[in-house]
Order: structure tokens, then C-alpha cells, then sequence
């Protein structure tokens, strides 16, 4: 299992940075980005640096 980034928490768990054993990223940092030209609401917000697990 990776090593969890305790400042960066996520439930994931389909994303290969994922933890696995607990909710957080393994990455040092994560870029935040949005798929709306006028974000209103969390659901607008995306993490960039997901990846597909194999
Ligand atoms: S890269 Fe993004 S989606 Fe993937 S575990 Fe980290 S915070 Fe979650």
C-alpha cells in the first residue's frame, strides 16, 4: 500500500493513487480543475490527477 498524503484526503478508490487501506491520496500534491466555465457546486470541481487503476 501506498504511503497516505495526510492533507490530501480522498475516497476514490478506483484511482491507482489511491491509498486502498484508508481515504487518502499518495501523491504529494494534486491538481484541482473544473469541467464548467462557471463552477457552482462541488460536483463541478474534478482532481486531474486521477488515473485509471488497471
Ligand atoms: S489523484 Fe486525485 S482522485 Fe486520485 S487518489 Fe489522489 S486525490 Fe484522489
Amino acid at each position: 500500500m501506498d504511503d497516505p498524503n495526510r492533507s490530501i484526503e480522498c475516497t476514490v478508490s478506483k484511482c491507482r493513487y489511491h491509498c486502498g487501506g484508508c481515504d487518502y491520496c499518495s501523491l504529494s500534491a494534486v491538481q484541482i480543475g473544473s469541467h464548467e466555465e462557471q463552477p457552482y457546486c462541488a460536483e463541478c470541481v474534478d482532481c486531474r490527477s486521477f488515473e485509471p487503476k488497471d
